[in-house]
């Protein structure tokens, strides 16, 4: 399920981070997510919750998405939103950003040592 494999990375990259910064929990995970990725964010993040049900880390966790403009460039020198045809020369323009599932920022608590 596609949502699935979305809600496993957002687990894993932001479980990555959580242990690079020493997090004792998670609050938020701010999720960058491009226009083009075709996913329901409210399925995203109840599969995530299911996924963390069991991490003390991630109790309370929420995830928080904005949503990416896509961006393409084609090859006569067009930059812009369209992405699917040039609207200068109707070729297939390179797709620069609007597929990407990032997470930009978390909000954790560190356990005091
Ligand atoms: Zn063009």
């Amino acid at each position: 399920m596609h949502e699935y494999s979305i809600a496993y990375d957002i687990y894993l990259a932001s479980k990555k981070a959580a242990m690079e910064n020493k997090a004792s929990r998670i609050n938020k995970i701010h999720v960058d997510m491009g226009e083009m990725v075709i996913a329901n964010p409210e399925q995203v993040r109840f599969l995530f919750d299911v996924i963390v049900e069991e991490e003390e880390l991630f109790d309370g966790a929420e995830l928080v998405f904005t949503s990416i403009d896509p961006l393409a460039r084609c090859g006569c020198g067009y930059q812009g939103h369209e992405i699917f045809s040039c609207p200068r020369c109707g070729g297939v323009p390179e797709v620069l950003k609007g597929r990407e599932i990032i997470v930009t920022r978390m909000e954790i608590e560190v356990a005091e040592e």
